[in-house]
């Protein structure tokens, strides 16, 4: 099945196929809704508790209130989910830039679902993960859109976008999807993390 996370330039649902292995890359410019987009797939993913998620992000205390064990990409370095049970295993890496081509080559990449973001642009020039089929999803916004968001909205593709990306206009979100800190998790994260210690304690190593 499906996730929305939001409208095609001509209106079409755009999201994640949960039934695919292959990885969805979600490309933008700042303040477009990677994260937030990532974070909302991800607590959707863990709403089921047979389900977990390996979270890499740069500030991992943005994840703290999801029940996850973010780390930073630089504690990336063995592969991930061999041991997983198959179908459970959700990854995320946000973002994708700050990791080089020999550490994404431990993602488990056509074997579990796997979110990737990135700013695009000439840090995705060349990278090996592009050459493997990948979902690539880019972020737009209508309004105050930028002269190369404005010829997406029009139809024409981004130069540095990876070929085939499909522009998306993402749904309005609510304040639990966005990045968040220990002392901003909503109430209802927080009694979860009182009932898993291990969220606890990764929670109050993140920052
Ligand atoms: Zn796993």
């Amino acid at each position: 099945m499906g996730v929305r996370i939001g409208t095609t330039v001509d209106g079409q649902a755009a999201g994640f196929d949960t039934s695919s292995a292959r990885p969805l890359l979600l490309v933008g410019d700042v303040g477009r809704g990677k994260t937030t987009t990532a974070r909302y797939l991800t607590r959707w993913w863990l709403a089921n508790t047979r389900r977990h998620a390996h979270v890499y992000a740069q500030a991992p205390s943005e994840w703290a209130d999801l029940r996850c064990e973010p780390a930073h990409p630089d504690q990336l370095d063995e592969p991930i989910g061999c041991d997983c049970r198959p179908g459970a295993c959700l990854v995320v890496v946000d973002d994708m830039d700050l990791l080089d081509d020999e550490r994404l080559a431990l993602l488990p990449v056509g074997r579990a679902r796997t979110v990737l973001t990135s700013h695009g642009g000439n840090s995705l020039a060349g990278r090996a993960l592009l050459a493997t089929d990948i979902a690539c999803l880019g972020l737009v916004r209508p309004e105050n859109a930028d002269p190369a968001e404005a010829a997406v909205l029009d139809g024409q593709g981004r130069l540095d976008w990876p070929m085939g990306t499909v522009a998306v206009i993402p749904d309005l979100r609510g304040p639990i999807d966005f990045p968040c800190h220990r002392w901003q998790a909503p109430a209802g994260a927080w009694m979860a993390a009182a009932m898993n210690p291990t969220a606890t304690t990764s929670r109050e190593d993140a920052s």
